[in-house]
């Protein structure tokens, strides 16, 4: 199918879009990779009067430490997060992340922040910045704001973001050094959208855990954080045991619909599995100085 007409603009810098959304912004759509955005045009579940295409926008790729946290400029490429030597060592999860986004046509193209903003349930990035505590910095006319993650996702496609907003940053803390994380997905085959997936993060101190960040794909209307099973894990040494409260907390929180990929039963003992799998992972990364 074609997308319905609608016209299109190019802006040379931030301030010209947000000037154009702050114009348009009801009836326009940003565009940065296209590649959840051009299937929804061609199927016209999307039929925008104007999109406003960002991906060549100058400042707004790449990965930097900075101040104590890093940052990823929004249109950063799921290729570069896979490939980056930094991020194996200072903070792993996301090349884990990364690379079981879709296949590497889309990893080329797709970027971290449109990946955010599209906000699929099934997304990878959303329950992995759940997990890090990550903030999203917006840009609109009247300035900038910051969103926390688990204030930003509100529901199926939906985000906090306003309709005159673009997102520019993602700022993830980076904590005291002796952190760790994983990432595990379930999928039917390479490429696919995770049956279930669950991002952990961890920050030992004194062998003690201090933070704990869980972050549950496609088992809800939308990526979620498992509170109670982090609540579960803040000041305790993490055992077998505790890491086995954990994980049952967060399959207890899961919220999976039965589909084609399994039963509501098969996905909350994945969501069990890979916590406790994750946290193992994840701790013996802190251990070794790794996050
Ligand atoms: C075949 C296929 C398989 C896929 N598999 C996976 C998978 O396994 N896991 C996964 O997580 N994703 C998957 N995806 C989605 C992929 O990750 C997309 O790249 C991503 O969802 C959107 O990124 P984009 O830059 O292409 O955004 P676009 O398609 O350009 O935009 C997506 C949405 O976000 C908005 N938007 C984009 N950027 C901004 C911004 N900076 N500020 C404000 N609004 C913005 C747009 O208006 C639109 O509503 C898959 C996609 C395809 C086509």
């Amino acid at each position: 199918m074609f997308p319905a007409a609608f016209d299109y603009r190019a802006p040379a810098s931030l301030a010209e879009a947000v000037d154009i959304l702050g114009d348009r912004g009801d009836d326009a759509k940003v565009m940065a990779g296209g590649q959840s955005l051009i299937p929804l045009l061609k199927l016209r579940f999307a039929q925008p009067a104007l999109v406003v295409d960002i991906g060549r926008l100058p400042n707004l790729s790449g990965i930097r430490r900075q101040d104590g946290h890093l940052s990823i400029g929004a249109l950063t490429r799921h290729v570069e997060v896979e490939r980056s030597a930094e991020l194996k060592d200072i903070c792993p999860i996301l090349p884990e992340a990364a690379h079981w986004i879709a296949d590497p046509l889309v990893r080329n193209r797709g970027t971290v922040g449109g990946s955010i903003c599209h906000a699929d349930p099934s997304g990878d990035w959303g329950s992995v910045m759940l997990a890090l505590g990550a903030d999203f910095v917006a840009h609109s006319k009247s300035g900038e704001r910051v969103i926390h993650a688990a204030d930003f996702f509100q529901g199926p496609f939906t985000t906090a973001l306003k309709p005159d907003e673009v997102l520019t940053e993602i700022r993830i803390p980076l904590g005291s050094g002796h952190s760790g994380g994983a990432y595990n997905k379930l999928e039917r085959k390479v490429g696919d959208f995770a049956t279930v997936a669950v991002a952990v993060q961890v920050e030992l101190n004194g062998g003690k855990v201090a933070r704990a960040g869980i972050g549950l794909t496609s088992v809800g209307e939308k990526n979620m954080k498992a509170t109670a099973a982090e609540k579960a894990l803040i000041g305790q040494e993490p055992t077998d045991d505790v890491i086995a409260e954990a994980a049952r907390q967060a399959a207890a929180a899961a919220e999976p619909k039965e589909d084609i990929r399994g039963s509501v039963e098969f996905k909350k003992d994945i969501v069990r599995v890979f916590v406790q799998r994750g946290l193992r992972t994840a701790v013996a990364r802190a251990k070794e100085g790794k996050r």
